[in-house]
C-alpha cells in the first residue's frame, strides 16, 4: 500500500487531466472537481455491553446534474472522509458512463462489522439514516450496499426512513432483499458486469476467453460472482486473495489447475474470509496477500479496495498479463496507471467495469416504480446489454482517438455531466 495515498486527490487528478483535454471552462471544472454537499455526523450506539460507542458517519453528494445522487454505504474500520469523497465522485462518472439518469454519492461509517453484533449493526444503520433523512429520498439521494454492507442493512435503513417520513418509500434505497422491493440479479450484478466487460474486451483483442487464466484480489460479493461467470465462460481462475480477520492481513490462495469456487465458498465466512487450514487440506497453496498481483496469468481482477496497484508493485505484474479489469473502485494509482499504459496492458477502468451494480440498482428503481418485477433472466439480459453498450462506446472512442481506455471513459462521463450541468444553468 502507498501510505501517502489520498483517493480524493487521485480522483481530482484524474478529473483535471480530462478537463484539460476537453477544454472545460474554469467554473465547470471547479464545480465538478468537488462534491456539491457533504454530511459528517456522529452515530451514538448503545452497545450490547451497556456502554455507548460513537461511530463517525459520512454521506457525500458529489453531483446531481443527471439525476438523484446514487451510491453505496461502506462499513470499514479504515474509512476516511477523502475516500468517501473520491468514491462519491467516481459514482457520478459511473452512472454517466452507463448512461443511467442518476448522479453520484457515497456514504461510509468508520466501523468494523466483524466485531459488531447484528443488533449493534442495526443501530448503526438506523442512526445513519436518522442523521441524514432530510437530505436523502427516492428523488434526492438513494443509497445502496457496498463494502461490508448487505441487503439486511438496506432494509433497516429503509425502515428507519419510513418511520421518520411516515409511509412506504421503497425507492429510498436499492440493494434491498428480493421480496422486499429488491431486484433479482442484484447480488450477481457487479461481478457479472465485470465479466461482461472482460468478455467484450477479450473479443476486441481477438482472444478466446476459454484459453485464458485469471487472478482475483478479494473474495467478496464482486469477486465471487466475477469468478462464477468467468468459469461459466470457460476461463480458469488460478488465484484469489482475501482478508484474514484473525491475522489482520491478507493471503492469496493458489491452485494452478484452477480454483473450485463452490468448494471455496463452503469454507468462506460472510465477509469473504477463506479458512486457511481448510484451504490447505483442499490442496491450495496459501501465500502472501500481495501474490495475487504477480501471478503468471492473462487477466488480473482487483476486486477489493482502492490503492492496490501502485508505483511500488506495478513492475511485479507478469509479462503475460494482457488485461486488467477493475472490479474495485480506484484500485490503480495514477503512477501505476502510467506504467500499465506504457506496457500496453488493456485496462477496463473501475467506473466502467464495476458499473453493473448501480445499473441493476437503476433496474430495481424502475421495477419498484412500476411495482412489477422482472425475472432474473430478464434483469441479467438487460444488464448485459447495458454493460456491453457502455463498453463498446468507450472502446470505440479509445480506438478512434487513440486514447487509453480510462481516458476515453472519463471523456464520455465528464462530457455528459458537464453538459447536464450547463443545460441546468448551473455552470
Ligand atoms: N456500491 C456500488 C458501487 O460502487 C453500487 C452502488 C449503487 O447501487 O448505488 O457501484
Amino acid at each position: 500500500m502507498d501510505k501517502k495515498f489520498n483517493p480524493f486527490k487521485m480522483a481530482q487528478q484524474q478529473f483535471d487531466e480530462i478537463a484539460e483535454k476537453l477544454s472545460l471552462d474554469q467554473g465547470t471544472r471547479q464545480f465538478l472537481r468537488n462534491p456539491q454537499k457533504e454530511m459528517h455526523f456522529s452515530i451514538p450506539v448503545k452497545m450490547d455491553d451497556g456502554t455507548t460507542q460513537v461511530f463517525q458517519g459520512f454521506r457525500i453528494q458529489h453531483n446531481s446534474a443527471r439525476g438523484p445522487h446514487k451510491g453505496g454505504i461502506r462499513f470499514h474500520p479504515q474509512e476516511t472522509v477523502d475516500t468517501v469523497r473520491a468514491l462519491s465522485t467516481w459514482m457520478t462518472w459511473k452512472c454517466a458512463v452507463v448512461d443511467i439518469p442518476l448522479g453520484g454519492g457515497k456514504g461510509g461509517v468508520i466501523c468494523d462489522p466483524h466485531n459488531l453484533s447484528n443488533r449493534e449493526q442495526e443501530q448503526i444503520c438506523r442512526g445513519f439514516i436518522r442523521a441524514i433523512a432530510k437530505d436523502i429520498g427516492p428523488l434526492v439521494d438513494v443509497p445502496a450496499p457496498d463494502v461490508m454492507t448487505n441487503p439486511q442493512h438496506m432494509v433497516w435503513m429503509m425502515d428507519e426512513y419510513e418511520k421518520i417520513m411516515g409511509g412506504k418509500f421503497p425507492g429510498v434505497i436499492t440493494g434491498k432483499p428480493v421480496g422486499m422491493g429488491g431486484s433479482l440479479g442484484r447480488t450477481e450484478a457487479t461481478g457479472y458486469g465485470v465479466m461482461y466487460t472482460v468478455r467484450e474486451a477479450l473479443k476486441a483483442m481477438g482472444i478466446d476467453i476459454k484459453t485464458t487464466t485469471a487472478s482475483f484480489q478479494g473474495f467478496g460479493n464482486v469477486s465471487q460472482y466475477a469468478i462464477d461467470l468467468f468459469q461459466q465462460y470457460g476461463g480458469k481462475a488460478v488465484c484469489v486473495s482475501c482478508w484474514d480477520q484473525a491475522d489482520q492481513k491478507s493471503y492469496s490462495f493458489i491452485k494452478e489447475s484452477g480454483i473450485n469456487l463452490q468448494e471455496l465458498l463452503k469454507i468462506t465466512d460472510k465477509f469473504g474470509g477463506i479458512n486457511k487450514a481448510k484451504a490447505v487440506e483442499l490442496g491450495y497453496k496459501v501465500s502472501d496477500g500481495n501474490d495475487w498481483l504477480i501471478q503468471d496469468v492473462d487477466i488480473l481482477v482487483p476486486a477489493a479496495l482502492e490503492n492496490q496497484i501502485h508505483g511500488e508493485n506495478v513492475n511485479s505484474i507478469s509479462k503475460r498479463v494482457k488485461l486488467i479489469a477493475e472490479g474495485a473502485n480506484g484500485p490503480t494509482t495514477p503512477e501505476a496507471d502510467k506504467v500499465i499504459h506504457e506496457r500496453g496492458i488493456f485496462v477496463i477502468p473501475d467506473f466502467l467495469a464495476n458499473a453493473g451494480g448501480v445499473t441493476c440498482s437503476y433496474f430495481e428503481q424502475v421495477q419498484g416504480n412500476m411495482n412489477y418485477f422482472w425475472s432474473k433472466e430478464e434483469v441479467l439480459s438487460k444488464l448485459d446489454d447495458a454493460m456491453t453498450k457502455a463498453f463498446t462506446a468507450v472502446y470505440d472512442l479509445s480506438k478512434r482517438k487513440n486514447l487509453f481506455m480510462r481516458d476515453a471513459a472519463y471523456m464520455i462521463s465528464i462530457s455528459r455531466v458537464a453538459e447536464a450541468s450547463k443545460n441546468r444553468g448551473w455552470v
